[in-house]
């Protein structure tokens, strides 16, 4: 893969970890999830290391102090149906304050071209940074879709949050998105002719709800 600014890679061993069991095939269901949950959390972590924060002036038990605070644009996640939801526990958790947008996109099975079939944002998105979640950049197009769909409605920030990325997934989608950060955990080796990618983790929402 070309090298690129805009691709952060997280690979802190907690994250490599955490991974590495939840790619294994033996991984049961509730471990899996549990492990997005960390992981999505450690994912946002590093996402979120450029917020901006402001001076505020408190009161320890001892003296006043100035300490520091978030501030700016608040925060919209929006998740990818179904698979994006996974994501949700662990980022929230991060900031409760944030908004959660959904929209609903399928892969048709034989253009592997992204259908929406459904869409909920919040009204105030221009005034928000937004992170877009879906756990695998794959073909690229729902990624590329939905934040076609942000775009369109004057969010703020944009950034894209994946648990695994492949060469294929990343070139399409800067070729739609040349602006977007992509913060992910691995860029795995190549997406295959179903459009999975390898080595990968399988169905990440089969993986997450145990639909298979
Ligand atoms: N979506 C998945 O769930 N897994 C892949 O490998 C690719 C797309």
């Amino acid at each position: 893969m070309a090298k690129n600014d805009k691709v952060h890679i997280i690979d802190h061993p907690l994250v490599q970890h955490k991974l590495t069991i939840m790619r294994d095939k033996k991984t049961p269901t509730k471990e899996f999830r549990d492990l997005l949950r960390e992981i999505s959390m450690l994912l946002g972590y590093e996402l979120l290391r450029d917020l901006k924060t402001e001076e505020v002036e408190i009161e320890t038990p001892l003296e006043k102090m100035k300490g520091r605070h978030i501030a700016g644009k608040k925060l919209c996640i929006v998740s990818i149906l179904r698979a994006g939801n996974g994501f949700l526990d662990g980022l929230l958790q991060l900031v409760p304050s944030a908004r959660v947008g959904h929209i609903g996109l399928y892969r048709d099975p034989d253009t592997l071209v992204p259908v929406e079939y459904y869409l909920k944002l919040p009204e105030d998105l221009p005034s928000r940074q937004v992170i877009v979640v879906d756990p695998m950049l794959a073909t690229g197009g729902s990624a590329i879709a939905a934040v076609d769909r942000v775009k369109e409605q004057d969010a703020g920030e944009v950034k894209l949050l994946c648990l695994l990325a492949c060469p294929e997934g990343v070139k399409a989608f800067h070729e739609a998105h040349p602006d977007i950060h992509i913060y992910t955990a691995a860029v795995d080796r190549e997406l295959n002719d179903h459009g999975y990618i390898l080595p990968g983790i399988g169905d990440a929402g089969d993986r997450i709800f145990g639909t298979k």
